[in-house]
C-alpha cells in the first residue's frame, strides 16, 4: 500500500478557506491529519482517495409535533464513512452545532478508531441539529422515533449500529431499539448500543470511555516513568466521559484539580472531591453552582496549571488561539478532534504529548462492540470479564501506537494514523477494492 508516487493532498484546497475557518471545520481538520499520515507513510493515492469520501450519506427530515400543538422540522444525518472491516459504527449527537461536514470527520475519525483497536468495524456517525436541553422529554422522545424511522432503511445489526454520543443517552438508545424493532417485527437489540441493561445493553458501557482515557494514561504514566498519582488532572466537559474519567482517576487515587462543563469551570489545586459533585450534578444538572472550589470561567480553564488536560467536551476547543498557554505536559483526548492541526503543530514544538482521541477514547466503542456480541449471542458476560478484555484491548492498541511511535520518530497522533491506515488498506486491498 505505501510507494513513492507523490501525492496531492487535500491541504492545498483548503488553502483557499481562511485559516480560522478550517480550524473550525472538523471535516477540514480531519483530512489534514489524514493528509499528514498519507505524507508520511507515502501512500498510494487510491487509498488515500477513498478516505477522503463517505460511503453514503443520509440526510433526512425530522418532523415534530411539539407540545404547544405546532409541528417543528428538524434535520437530521446518518453517515457511513467505511465499511471495508465491518458494519459501520457510531454514535448519535443532538445539538445546535451539528452540521454534514462535523458529523462527515466524526464517522471519519470512528473508521480510525475501530481500526486503530482493532474492532471488526468501520466507521458511521449520525446527528440532528436540535437543541435538546430547550425540549421536553416528550419532544425529544418523539424526535428520536421518526429520525430512527427516517435512517432505519440504512442502519440494522449487520449494516451500521448507532450508539450514544453528545446530548444522547440510554433513554434515547432504549427508543431507538424500540422503534427500529417495530420496524421489523422482532426485538433487535442489537441495532444500538448504549441501551439501559434491562434492554440488552451492556454492564461496564457506561464508564467504558473514561475507563480506556484512564488505562491509555496509566499506560502512558508506565512508559513515560512518571507518578499517576502525583500528576494534577484537569478535565474539561462533565459528560459521559469526562464524568466517568473523574470519577476513576479519583478512585484510582489520582488528583483531579478541575472539572468543568458549558456553565463554567471549578478548581482546587489540592484536588476536588468528586464523589460530592456527582451528588451535586444529579441534583442541578450542572457542577456550576457548586460552592466548595473556586469557579474559574470556561475560556480560562484549559490553561489552568495542571500535568494532565483531559478534554472530554466537544471539537476544536484547544486551538492555534490558545495552544501556546497550554500548561500541561499531556493532553489525553476524551473527546472527539478536540485538538486543531495548528494547535498540534504548537503543542508539538513545545514537547507536549498528545493521546490522540481515536485511541485514548476508543474504550466506548471497545464496549460497545461487546455489548452488540452479547446481543447478537444472548448471553451476557459480567462485569469484571468486560473490564479485563477492554483493559487488554486497549493497552495492546496503546503498545502498538506507542511502540511505532518510537521507532518512526513521530509522534502519537501520526504513529495512530499509519496503524489504523495500514489495517484499513490492507482489508480494502484483500476485498479488491484497489487495482
Ligand atoms: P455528553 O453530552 O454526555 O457531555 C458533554 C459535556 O461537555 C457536558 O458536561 C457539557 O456541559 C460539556 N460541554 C459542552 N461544551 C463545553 C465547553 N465549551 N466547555 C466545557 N464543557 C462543555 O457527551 P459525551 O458523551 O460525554 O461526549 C463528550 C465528547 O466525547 C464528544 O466529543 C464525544 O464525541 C466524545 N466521545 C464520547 C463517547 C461516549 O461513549 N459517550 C465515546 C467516545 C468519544
Amino acid at each position: 500500500m505505501e510507494t513513492k508516487t507523490p501525492i496531492k493532498t487535500q491541504a492545498a484546497s483548503a488553502s483557499a478557506e481562511s485559516a480560522a475557518a478550517s480550524e473550525a471545520n472538523p471535516w477540514h481538520q480531519a483530512m489534514l491529519q489524514l493528509d499528514r499520515a498519507a505524507q508520511k507513510m507515502k501512500l498510494e493515492s487510491f487509498v488515500l482517495e477513498r478516505l477522503r469520501h463517505c460511503k453514503r450519506i443520509l440526510t433526512v427530515s425530522v418532523p415534530v409535533k411539539m407540545d404547544d400543538g405546532s409541528v417543528r422540522v428538524f434535520e437530521g444525518f446518518r453517515i457511513q464513512h467505511n465499511m471495508d472491516r465491518g458494519p459501520a459504527k457510531g454514535g448519535i449527537r443532538y445539538h445546535p452545532q451539528v452540521s454534514l461536514d462535523e458529523v462527515k470527520a466524526l464517522s471519519f475519525w470512528m473508521t480510525m478508531k475501530c481500526a486503530v483497536v482493532n474492532l471488526p468495524y468501520g466507521g458511521a456517525k449520525g446527528g440532528i441539529i436540535c437543541d435538546p436541553k430547550k425540549m421536553s422529554k416528550g419532544e425529544i422522545e418523539r424526535m428520536t422515533r421518526r429520525y430512527t424511522a427516517e435512517i432505519s432503511i440504512i442502519i440494522g445489526p449487520e449494516k451500521d449500529i448507532p450508539a450514544p454520543d453528545v446530548n444522547t443517552n440510554e433513554q434515547i438508545m432504549a427508543w431507538m431499539m424500540d422503534t427500529y424493532s417495530m420496524t421489523v417485527g422482532y426485538s433487535c437489540p442489537g441495532v444500538v448500543t448504549g441501551k439501559p441493561i434491562e434492554v440488552g445493553g451492556s454492564l461496564g458501557r457506561r464508564e467504558a470511555t473514561g475507563r480506556g482515557v484512564f488505562y491509555v494514561t496509566r499506560e502512558l504514566a508506565a512508559r513515560e516513568g512518571f507518578d499517576l498519582r502525583k500528576a494534577p488532572v484537569i478535565i474539561q466537559g462533565f459528560g459521559n466521559v469526562g464524568s466517568n474519567a473523574a470519577k476513576i482517576f479519583s478512585d484510582h487515587g489520582c488528583k483531579v484539580v478541575g472539572i468543568s462543563d458549558v456553565g463554567g469551570g471549578l478548581y482546587d489545586s489540592k484536588g476536588l472531591d468528586i464523589a460530592d459533585i456527582l451528588l451535586y450534578r444529579e441534583k442541578h444538572d450542572t457542577i456550576a453552582g457548586y460552592s466548595k472550589a473556586e469557579h474559574v470561567d470556561v475560556d480560562a480553564f484549559l490553561e489552568l496549571p495542571c500535568e494532565i488536560l483531559i478534554p472530554a467536551a466537544m471539537e476544536n476547543q484547544i486551538t492555534r488561539a490558545n495552544a501556546a498557554k497550554i500548561k500541561a505536559k499531556y493532553i489525553v483526548e476524551g473527546a472527539n478532534g478536540p485538538t486543531s492541526g495548528e494547535a498540534d503543530k504548537i503543542l508539538n514544538e513545545r514537547g507536549i504529548t498528545v493521546l490522540p482521541d481515536i485511541l485514548a477514547n476508543a474504550g466506548g466503542v471497545t464496549v460497545s462492540y461487546f455489548e452488540w456480541v452479547q446481543d447478537m449471542q444472548s448471553y451476557f458476560w459480567s462485569e469484571k470479564e468486560i473490564n479485563a478484555r477492554l483493559q487488554e484491548i486497549i493497552i495492546g492498541a496503546f503498545a502498538e501506537v506507542y511502540d511505532l511511535a518510537k521507532k518512526e520518530k513521530v509522534d502519537m497522533r501520526l504513529a495512530a494514523f499509519m496503524v489504523g491506515i495500514r489495517r484499513l488498506g490492507k482489508a480494502a486491498s484483500l476485498r479488491g477494492v484497489y487495482p
